[in-house]
């Protein structure tokens, strides 16, 4: 390998890699904790659209649980119907936290975390701050190691293992008395952003591998990546119309009418770069332009439409969100739509119309999101 390889990217995989086939765990909970890490970094962009250097256990463990969210659902197999084992020995805690929390859901087996979360927000909390203390405790202090020595690549923290629970609690309780970040090391955050789309495949194989070895013996279905991971939810009817409206009528991409097409809600920053269900998100489409923009990203112009609904459309998202009971964070959105598009390479191709295709245009890249 030559020197230049043994820096950067390169060496960032490499090591992300290792640590990926490091067996020593006996849960999950390191794939949460990068994919968690993976996450977060896209989201909490500067608004320069700089990734972040530093975040905190406290925004890790509200990501970890959503993660983990639709994991802690009863997967039925036959006659089997279980909450999935992630630890060789027992159930791994923060699963078990998980689940009791959506158990004190009338619904359990089909809450959205955004409704449990808006029905019971006391009782959130408490679980976000069990699973914080877990992540401190435990995979935060050892997920970096090698063999016996600290490597750190990703992260640092001001704590190791030995950190104890009392201060952890006080400072949950006064916000003093530890020292909750974790700061991005350089380059870091840049790596994990602009290998998103390949990390997060390979982070959800890796993480069901090993939760169908904790159930070898009730699961034998390849199919439980959908059942893990694939939390797209099909918008209800009322998000349509009221999408539609928005559009007034017309296809977000050709801008034909939609009346007595087939139509479908495709998620602008496509799923397989990030994840989110949320209405900013959200455009309504002809099912045949859906379809052929699939996981690509949509052209400079359609960036700059997009981003004008924001503001131009606020009050209307706002309020069909409420109505419909549905999540919109429109400002971590954006967010995501400046991680994933201010840090393509000039090469890269976008998704213009049906079976068209061009150059990224940067500049109106920059406009739409910095407003530059
Ligand atoms: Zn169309």
């Amino acid at each position: 390998m030559s020197a230049a390889a043994d820096t950067g990217a390169v060496a960032f995989a490499e090591r992300l890699l290792t640590l990926l086939d490091e067996a020593s765990y006996s849960t999950t909970y390191k794939f949460a904790v990068v994919l968690g890490l993976l996450d977060l970094c896209i989201e909490t962009a500067e608004a320069s659209g700089a990734p972040t250097t530093m975040l905190t256990t406290r925004q890790l463990a509200d990501k970890v649980v959503q993660i983990y969210w639709p994991q802690t659902r009863e997967f039925v197999e036959g006659n089997a119907s279980l909450v999935l084992r992630q630890s060789n020995t027992g159930q791994a805690e923060i699963v078990s936290l998980v689940r009791k929390f959506r158990e004190r859901h009338l619904d359990a087996a089909t809450a959205s975390l955004h409704q449990a979360r808006a029905a019971d927000a006391s009782a959130y909390e408490r679980l976000v701050e069990k699973v914080e203390w877990k992540l401190i405790e435990m995979p935060l202090p050892r997920l970096q190691r090698l063999g016996n020595t600290d490597e750190p690549f990703i992260y640092r923290i001001a704590w190791d293992e030995h950190i104890t629970q009392g201060a952890v609690r006080d400072y949950q309780r006064t916000g003093r008395g530890f020292d909750n970040r974790i700061l991005i090391l350089d380059g870091a955050a840049e790596h994990l952003v602009q290998f998103g789309p390949l990390l997060r495949p390979l982070l959800r194989r890796h993480f069901a591998d090993r939760i169908l070895r904790y159930n070898r013996s009730v699961l034998s279905d390849p199919g439980i990546e959908a059942f893990l991971f694939d939390t797209q939810r099909t918008p209800a009817a009322p998000i349509r119309r009221a999408l539609h409206e928005l559009q007034s009528g017309a296809c977000f991409y050709c801008r034909l009418s939609l009346t007595g097409a087939k139509t479908e809600v495709d998620h602008f920053i496509p799923w397989a770069r990030y994840p989110d269900d949320s209405l900013a998100n959200l455009v309504l489409a002809h099912h045949g332009c859906n379809n052929d923009k699939r996981h690509y990203l949509a052209a400079a112009d359609h960036l700059t439409r997009w981003r004008r609904r924001q503001d131009d459309e606020a009050k209307g998202l706002r309020d069909a969100a409420s109505e419909c009971d549905w999540p919109h964070e429109p400002e971590r959105t954006l967010s995501v739509a400046r991680s994933v598009y201010l840090h393509l390479p000039q090469s890269a191709r976008l998704w213009q119309a049906r079976g068209t295709f061009v150059p990224i245009d940067t500049a109106l890249v920059r406009e739409a999101l910095l407003g530059a």
